[in-house]
């Protein structure tokens, strides 16, 4: 008899000679039909693996993560097969599952999108006959003479350390893999290859240039609808291509890597930057700002010049070298320093919006996601130990009350000491539980990545969720021991002693520019009322009109609206659908009747028109709209 530990603790016997199928079946077939693979005493296996003794045992089914890469990475050996079957002379290297599918690299002629119709239907054609995958072992001699025509495998298998390896057969199919599989290739329900670009073997350029053809696979038709759904979704939002058609920002190859904001961008960018002050000076922070260029002996203080030259801009002025900053800190550091400090003086909150420079290397920069030149919302808390709790708490208030105006939730994640870390026991465990403490007692769920802090010490991230659904990691709360340390800092305690001060390093856009970007992605390139660069078009409805629009424009204009008029003798349907284009929040037509009787025709741009909306009323909605910095569209709605 055989004892299966299950994952609740429950301990279930069972005959000799079974398989992860038949503990699946025990629960029911239907469950069964769902599973994909098991974990085995935690180490994932195929399902038809025998379980010879006492195990713990977790059934992966198809609503599990994990069960997705198996799925693709076994579509990627069905993409192999149908790839041999179709160019005989192919040579197959390495076929891994990926982020969102998977993908094989094959030393083959060259291949384009419009030969993957016949690949999927080869593919199809294996995934219909419900082939299943089998597993069997072999010793390294009987691999090499088995793949003697396959130069890219022979390679791979001359250099394994183990004497046994690995193989997956289906059908005429077989491939060198550690596993594991989908039971049969039937679970295949969606496949769909997505594009095909050059890499070199094991990326050396020296080396054979491979054709590595992508693909993805679903369990169901309907998740692959809607992951196709969100690309389409995701590159009509793309920030590149909105960031021109909405003439926000460019590059230019004069500098590469560092993006140039225009009017409308420059308009965002300061709605962006004018609330974050209003924030900041609400929580009390002070603003502080450093050069941006500062002599070597400070990086060498501060540990960068050791540790992170590479990525450093560095120039020679009068003999002296100096570097351009990657980080505010050691500039944040000086001005604390600067003069002796007493307990009741603590927290300082310093921020400072610093612009920073990174090299970076050509081939990772991506419109404003990465950049060389950015600005950092930086922030400096220098407190005593006992105000650790009650300042990170205040942290993540500030972060909710910011992401929470551009409608982004979140989620925290607390990353503790790592093996290689500077400090005491005593300092990080007092830091590690301030943070924790803080994170309780903010009372949103988050989770623990051990070992994951900094080497200087433990962090919480914030990841936002954009309305795609895609996360990004913005804000940044890090304790630091170090640079305190470097920069000797000091304050005055109760007793008249010494002591050193705990200090943060957070930001909450993170990148500023990066955060633009990922503003314009979240709201598709249509801000809301308060950020939009322009707020209120003006659309005479003909010629004879355009001074008393211009008359209207100016008296808001005055009020604080950021407006334009178009007078252009278009159709008034052109000149709408222009407006909408722009993303214009708000679009007043004029008529005689309107001018007749002092008021305004309105249409926001989710479709909606009120005729009849006298001046003060426009004035009034459009202004505490502004002010309370909503995000709805349709404030006009009756
Ligand atoms: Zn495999
Ligand atoms: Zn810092």
């Amino acid at each position: 008899m055989v004892n299966i530990t299950f994952p609740d603790g429950n301990i279930k016997r069972f005959e000799d000679g079974l398989t992860g199928l038949d503990v699946a079946k025990s629960i029911s077939e239907g469950f069964a039909r769902n599973c994909v693979a098991m974990a085995l005493n935690s180490k994932p296996v195929d399902l038809n693996t025998m379980i010879a003794e006492d195990a713990e045992v977790r059934l992966i089914t198809t609503k599990d993560p994990e069960a997705l890469h198996i799925l693709r990475h076994s579509a990627a050996h069905v993409m192999a097969q149908a790839v041999l079957h179709l160019y005989k002379d192919a040579k197959l290297t390495i076929g891994p599952s990926v982020e969102d599918g998977f993908y094989y690299d094959i030393d083959m002629e060259p291949v384009s999108e419009e030969d993957f119709d016949k690949i999927e239907a080869e593919m199809k054609k294996a995934i219909k006959a419900k082939i299943p995958f089998e597993r069997r072992v072999v010793s390294k001699s009987e691999a090499m003479a088995l793949y003697k025509d396959e130069p890219y495998k022979l390679e791979m298998i001359s250099e394994l350390q183990d004497e046994t390896i690995s193989l997956y057969q289906h059908g005429d199919f077989t491939d060198l893999c550690r596993g594991p599989h989908i039971p049969h290739t039937g679970f295949i329900k969606a496949v769909k290859l997505m594009k095909v670009s050059g890499a070199y073997w094991r990326a050396d350029q020296t080396k054979a240039q491979l054709q590595r053809i992508y693909g993805t696979a679903f369990f169901s038709k309907k998740e692959l609808d809607e992951y196709l759904h969100f690309l389409e979704e995701a590159k009509k939002r793309n920030h590149r291509k909105l960031g021109i058609a909405l003439d926000l920002f460019s590059f230019h190859d004069e500098a590469p890597g560092m993006p140039f904001f225009h009017p409308k961008g420059i308009s965002i960018w300061n709605c962006l930057l004018d609330y974050w002050r209003e924030e900041h000076t609400r929580a009390g922070y002070v603003e502080t700002k450093t050069p941006i260029m500062l002599n070597r002996s400070l990086w060498e203080k501060s540990g960068h010049w050791d540790n992170y030259r590479e990525n450093m801009y560095t120039s020679l002025v009068d003999e002296q070298e100096y570097a351009i900053k990657p980080m505010n800190c050691p500039g944040g550091m000086l001005l604390y320093g600067m003069k002796p400090h007493s307990y009741k003086d603590l927290p300082i909150r310093a921020a400072e919006i610093g612009l920073v420079h990174r090299h970076e290397l050509s081939g990772v920069l991506s419109g404003l996601f990465r950049v060389r030149a950015f600005h950092q919302d930086d922030a400096h808390i220098f407190m005593r130990p006992d105000q650790i709790e009650k300042e990170i708490l205040g942290v993540l208030k500030l972060v909710n009350r910011i992401y929470s105006t551009f409608g982004l939730g979140f989620h925290l994640e607390l990353s503790t000491r790592p093996e290689k870390s500077i400090g005491t026991d005593q300092q990080w465990q007092l830091t590690t539980e301030g943070l924790k403490a803080a994170l309780d007692a903010y009372g949103q769920d988050y989770k623990i990545n051990e070992g994951d802090g900094a080497f200087y010490g433990p962090k919480i991230d914030v990841h936002i969720k954009d309305a795609l659904g895609r996360t990004w990691q913005c804000g940044t709360i890090q304790l630091d021991m170090s640079q305190p340390e470097r920069f000797n800092l000091s304050y005055i305690d109760q007793n008249n002693e010494k002591q050193r001060p705990i200090m943060i390093h957070r930001v909450i856009y993170g990148s500023v520019e990066r955060f633009f970007g990922i503003l314009i992605e979240h709201f598709a390139g249509k801000f809301p009322l308060w950020m939009a660069p322009v707020q209120v078009v003006l659309l005479p409805i003909n010629d004879d009109l355009v001074s008393h629009a211009n008359e209207v424009r100016i008296m808001l204009e005055r009020a604080g609206l950021r407006t334009e008029l178009d007078d252009r003798t278009e159709s008034l349907n052109k000149k709408v659908r222009d407006a909408q284009l722009g993303n214009i929040p708000l679009i007043l037509t004029i008529g005689d009747k309107e001018k007749k009787s002092e008021s305004l025709s309105v249409r926001t741009l989710d479709g909606n028109v009120r005729f009849g909306v006298s001046h003060e009323e426009f004035l009034e909605k459009a202004l505490s709209h502004i002010r309370e910095r909503k995000l709805d569209l349709n404030l006009f709605l009756a």
